[in-house]
Parts: C-alpha cells; sequence; structure tokens
C-alpha cells in the first residue's frame, strides 16, 4: 500500500533539465567560480529531498538555505558527507552548537552573533565556520563598514574558535535595470571590502555576491562563488534578464534554461453546459455557446492562485486550455469545448510541457517580476515530487 499514491496532482523533477541548466550557469560563470545551488523554500517548491540528490548526482555539492531547520533537511536529503550546507539567515542561537558540530557554515550579520559563534565554538572545541554577510546598501542585514575593523580585530584574536569560509553581500535586485545605479554602489563598496578583508587574512575561501539575475548581467561581480536559485531550476528571474540574455548571446527564441519541474494533475469530470449558464461559484463566468468545461482537482491549497480566476491556462492533451470561473480551494474549471476526444483520467500539466507545447509560471498568471519564486515556493510540500 505504501505505493498507493492518493494525491491530486504530481511534480516530476528532469535531471536532463537540471544538467542542460548546470552546463549552461558553468559556462556563464567561467573557470574557477562554483556555483552553490540555492535551496531555500523547500527548493523553490522541488522539493529539498527529492532534488537534492539529483543535483549532487548531477555535481553539485555546495548548498544554501535560509535557516537551521532546511539545513537539517538538506543534511538528511544528501547521499554524499561532503556536500556543504550554508545558513545564508537564521539559526536560533541555541542551535548554533548543532551546526558546528555539522560542519555547516553560516552568516554572521552581526557582532553579536560572532560572539556567539565563539562561545559556541569554545564549548564543543570545534572551530565554526562562518561568512562575514557585508551591508553595501541592501539595508537589510549585515556588518556596517564602520564595524569592519574592530570585526577584523575580532576574529583574528579568536582565530581558534572562529574559521572565515567566505565573506559575502546580497544585491537589491539585479533583476530589474531600474536598481542599475543602486547595483553599482554595492559593487563598489563591496570589492572596497573585499581588498580590505584579504589585506588581513591570508586566504578567504569563497568571496560571493551573485544570484542568478547578477550572475546572468552582472559579470564583474562573481568573485569564485556564485548563489543561483531559480535559474538553476530553469526559470529566469525577471523577463528584463531573459532580454539581455538573448540580446548579448545572439540566441534569439531559443530559451537555453530548460525548466526543472512539470507539475500535474488528470481531469476529474468533463460536461456540456448550454449557452448563457453561469460556471461555478457565483457570476465569474457565463457560457458563450455550448461548452464542454472540465474540473481539475487542483486549487489554491494547493498553489494555483485565485488570481488565475478566469485567466489561467493548464495543457490538455497539448492544448492550451483556459481556466473559467473562480479558482476554489480545491478545483478549477477550464474550457475544453475544442477538444475532441477529452475525458476523465487525461493528464493535465499545471506548470512545465506537454506534447511540445510548454507552461511556463509566467504564463500562469500575470507578469510581475517575483511571480516565478512566490508561485514556486508555495507549492505544498505533500505533493509527490517524482525524479525521472
Ligand atoms: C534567494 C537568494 C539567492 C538566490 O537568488 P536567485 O534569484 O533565486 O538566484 C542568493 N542569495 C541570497 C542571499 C538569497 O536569499
Amino acid at each position: 500500500m505504501s505505493d498507493l499514491n492518493l494525491q491530486s496532482s504530481t511534480i516530476e523533477l528532469s535531471k536532463k533539465a537540471l544538467a542542460n541548466n548546470i552546463e549552461f550557469l558553468k559556462q556563464k560563470a567561467g573557470p574557477g567560480v562554483r556555483i552553490s545551488s540555492v535551496i531555500k523554500g523547500n527548493a523553490y517548491g522541488h522539493g529539498i529531498s527529492s532534488y537534492l540528490p539529483m543535483a549532487e548526482s548531477c555535481g553539485l555539492s555546495h548548498f544554501s538555505v535560509f535557516s537551521a531547520d532546511e539545513a537539517q533537511k538538506a543534511i538528511m536529503a544528501r547521499t554524499n558527507t561532503d556536500s556543504h550546507v550554508m545558513i545564508m539567515g537564521m539559526i536560533p542561537d541555541d542551535a548554533i552548537e548543532w551546526a558546528i558540530e555539522n560542519d555547516i557554515s553560516f552568516y554572521i550579520f552581526e557582532r553579536g552573533r560572532l560572539e556567539a559563534a565563539k562561545k559556541a565554538s569554545d564549548k564543543i572545541n570545534k572551530k565554526a565556520r562562518i561568512h562575514l554577510q557585508l551591508e553595501t546598501g541592501m539595508n537589510r542585514v549585515g556588518i556596517e563598514e564602520h564595524e569592519f575593523e574592530s570585526i577584523i580585530q575580532y576574529l583574528l584574536s579568536n582565530r581558534d574558535f572562529i574559521q572565515i569560509d567566505g565573506i559575502c553581500t546580497h544585491f537589491a535586485g539585479a533583476e530589474s535595470v531600474e536598481n542599475y545605479e543602486r547595483i553599482q554602489l554595492q559593487k563598489k563598496r563591496f570589492k572596497k571590502a573585499v581588498m580590505k578583508f584579504r589585506s588581513h587574512f591570508d586566504h578567504i575561501p569563497s568571496v560571493h555576491a551573485a544570484s542568478s539575475a547578477a550572475l546572468l548581467t552582472y559579470p564583474d561581480t562573481l568573485y569564485n562563488m556564485v548563489r543561483v536559485g531559480i535559474a538553476l531550476y530553469g526559470f529566469w528571474p525577471s523577463r528584463e534578464v531573459y532580454m539581455h540574455l538573448q540580446k548579448s548571446d545572439r540566441r534569439e527564441g531559443e530559451d537555453p534554461l530548460k525548466r526543472v519541474m512539470c507539475w500535474k494533475s488528470t481531469i476529474m469530470s468533463v460536461k456540456e453546459v448550454d449557452e448563457g449558464h453561469y460556471i461555478g461559484y457565483g457570476k465569474m463566468y457565463k457560457t458563450i455557446g455550448c461548452e464542454k468545461i472540465a474540473t481539475v482537482p487542483i486549487g489554491y491549497t494547493h498553489g494555483f492562485g485565485r488570481n488565475l480566476t478566469n485567466s489561467g491556462y493548464v495543457l490538455v492533451n497539448g492544448n492550451r486550455s483556459r481556466v473559467v470561473g473562480l479558482v476554489n480551494m480545491n478545483m478549477i474549471t477550464i474550457d475544453v469545448t475544442n477538444l475532441e476526444n477529452v475525458k476523465r483520467g487525461d493528464e493535465v500539466v499545471m506548470i512545465g510541457k506537454q506534447n511540445g507545447h510548454e507552461i511556463t509560471v509566467a504564463s500562469f498568471g500575470e507578469m510581475s517580476n517575483n511571480l516565478n519564486y512566490e508561485v514556486l515556493a508555495r507549492l505544498p510540500a505533500d505533493i509527490p515530487r517524482i525524479v525521472k
């Protein structure tokens, strides 16, 4: 009975697509630049426990998470103990010892955290591996320039407890040309800070600032590691980044990234509805002729947002079918009037490919910069992930 799949949808992960994306991004990064695979938000909805071993088998060995709980999932999922896990955000103070014990490196963004790391290291007699997160203009978290000197002194006198694995920063929106000036300033500040830290420490193993968008559009931000999330999964950080690449690489029309995910369900029921009747709750959609309406058992519970009411699309038998009427908690209704042989049990694709046609997350709803990220991250953890 354990193989029985009771879920109303599944998410297939394509190893071939991931290998393709790694190849493309490696080529973009160039030699000597390590790719850290960002797997926060349950690997952008792909599922840490399914994605991570697949990524390892494609050659990735550095993984970035936001928080300690995600780090624990990553450690449990990895198949190679050499795969490294880095926490870019939150660890409760009393979990620092646990992180050190498990060789997890973590961001230090303020003096108090550095002191907590030293204390934990002293207590368990093992060095803490840290990345100094420097404030360069995002104004969220990070060590300020005026603190650099005292932090450097603290690190120099606590070498037995703290090992600098890296120094880093994060850009405030490299995916939009709107933020160009701000990124330029951040780049300048980071470069200066890197010089300062390098003058005090013989070897800083990783210097990293770029995410997907910076990797693809600001080649002078790569240093020796990049933290790549969205692009490894085969999605673009924004349309602007896609356009930029299409122009600079002269590869118009061809998408070098392949979607790793395919989110599928099946048709639950089909019925014909005469002209002039409302479909589903309320008066969101009225038939304009005799229409064939199919139901699909996914809804906003599963991350198929209510904003896709009367506007989202799915693929059925290789055709695009429009969502008609309200997106319900567990169901959508779609117009399949033009599909002749459509029947219960037919495959429906919400994100991904079917017979050469594709639904990207972007066409999943209205365009907005972060829609990709949000839609992916909201896909529930309990949808089965199947590696293909
Ligand atoms: C999410 C995140 C990334 C990855 O961003 P993508 O746009 O998905 O490549 C990199 N660095 C930090 C600090 C992040 O939070």
